[in-house]
């Protein structure tokens, strides 16, 4: 078995974790972070929903139920983590806007107008009602857009359609990388004399360059440009989970990438190391602390059998909120899904109570109460909590070192 001795291992390759990860790598230690995969940020509209229940969403948060996650942060720290987040990816070239005093809309893939607070800047003109003109460029073939849906919810609108030469979201992003394809589409899209106020498009405007390719074709068409989240696979997601793996390597953080955690080694009162399935042979990875970042269901986090809810790594005690046929629902995404209460209950330190380890932290979707879809609180959630964790984690280890 390799031995690898870190001063933190991070558990999670989603907001939560490559977030903490990147605070505690700045401070100087030697961070790893092991992952089974991809996180559901790579699901989602990559926008940062920080509380839906209140148009400021610092006021939402205030809102919530007091054995609410959000409710152990101070709003000085989830103003703070929400600057942290805008700066690093502003740097990254990933640039999001809003504040956290108000919440914004987005139109999503289906019309509707979504709330979040903290947008790529590519949905920076996404109208603020449904009265605004727009005119939508969608692709031939492409599955994962339905401008149908968009049609029927919105008067004044228009739509073109392009063909690519390509039809999946990702070969459409990929193309908008190469200058010759977006100069061919240009003469293109400024042929069609488009009259409406803005325009739309789904999001498949680069892998990376996004930012950059809104603001060309808003200059050149003398219109505000904007992308629509797409279903997943979503470009915007995508572009966020790699602009923070960008940021966490940046910081000198080390990903061991597809290596689910299948064990621990402890002591009475330590977690000492963790063992992965990896290509080869198996691997102990020892650190002086630890910071799960797992997620919910989706995430890999907690799973549900018929007889309880149990956390997949740690074994740590899990808030199951009351009998089977309480949270049985089989629409996992309903708004008031019981099983949305699942989760580990932690302390304000980010520790989870009733157990023996104190060099554990614990952040992010896998937390419980946080009813996240109903709560409309998803990544702004794992910034803010991920900032409570890795500070704890910092002082306990300026302890200990
Ligand atoms: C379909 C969908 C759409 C969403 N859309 C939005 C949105 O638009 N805006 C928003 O703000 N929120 C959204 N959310 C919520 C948001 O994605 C999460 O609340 C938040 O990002 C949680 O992040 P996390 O890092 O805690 O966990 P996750 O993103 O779930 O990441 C968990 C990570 O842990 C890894 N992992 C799991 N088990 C193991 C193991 N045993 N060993 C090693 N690694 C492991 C996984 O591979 C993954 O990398 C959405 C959620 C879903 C499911």
């Amino acid at each position: 078995m390799s031995v690898t001795e870190y001063d933190v291992v991070i558990i999670g390759a989603g907001v939560t974790g490559l977030t903490a990860g990147a605070l505690l790598a700045e401070r100087s230690l030697k961070v790893a972070l092991v992952t089974r995969g991809e996180p559901t940020a790579c699901l989602s509209t990559g926008c940062v929903d920080v509380c839906s229940h209140n148009d400021n969403p610092i006021l939402g948060i205030r809102e919530l139920p007091p054995e609410h996650p959000f409710r152990l942060v101070s709003e000085k720290t989830v103003r703070e983590s929400l600057d942290y987040f805008q700066a690093a990816m502003k740097d990254i070239g990933v640039p999001y806007i809003g504040s956290c005093e108000k919440n914004r809309s987005v139109i999503s893939a289906l019309g509707t107008l979504k709330v979040s607070c903290l947008v790529p800047s590519t949905m920076e003109a996404a109208p603020q009602d449904t009265d605004e003109s727009i005119h939508i460029i969608t692709f031939q073939g492409l599955k994962d857009f339905y401008p149908g849906y968009i049609l029927s919810r919105r008067k004044s609108t228009g739509f073109s359609v392009y063909d690519a030469g390509v039809d999946s979201t990702m070969s459409i992003a990929a193309r908008f990388e190469e200058k010759d394809f977006l100069e061919k589409f240009i003469i293109w899209l400024e042929k069609l004399n488009i009259n409406e106020t803005k325009i739309a498009f789904p999001a498949v405007l680069g892998l990376e360059s996004a930012a950059k390719i809104v603001n060309t074709l808003t200059t050149i068409m003398e219109k505000p440009v904007f992308e629509i989240p797409t279903i997943p696979p979503s470009m915007p997601g995508r572009r966020l989970f790699n602009a923070l793996k960008k940021n966490f390597r940046k910081k000198g953080g080390a990903i061991y990438w597809a290596w689910p955690v299948a064990g621990i080694e402890k002591s009475d009162n330590l977690i000492e190391a963790v063992t992965t399935h990896s290509p080869g042979r198996p691997n102990s990875i020892n650190a002086k602390a630890f910071i799960l970042g797992t997620g919910s269901f989706v995430g890999g986090g907690l799973t549900a059998t018929r007889e309880t809810i149990v956390e997949n790594v740690f074994n740590l005690p899990v808030h199951v909120p009351g009998t089977r046929e309480t949270w049985f629902d089989n629409d996992y995404f309903s708004l008031n899904h019981g099983i949305g209460k699942a989760g580990i209950i932690v302390d304000q330190s980010m520790r989870p109570v009733n157990v023996p380890w104190k060099n554990i932290f614990v952040c992010g979707g896998i937390l419980a109460e946080t009813e996240i879809l109903k709560n409309g609180c998803g990544h702004g959630l794992a910034l803010a909590t991920a900032h409570v964790a890795a500070q704890s984690c910092a002082e306990y280890l300026s302890h200990e070192l």
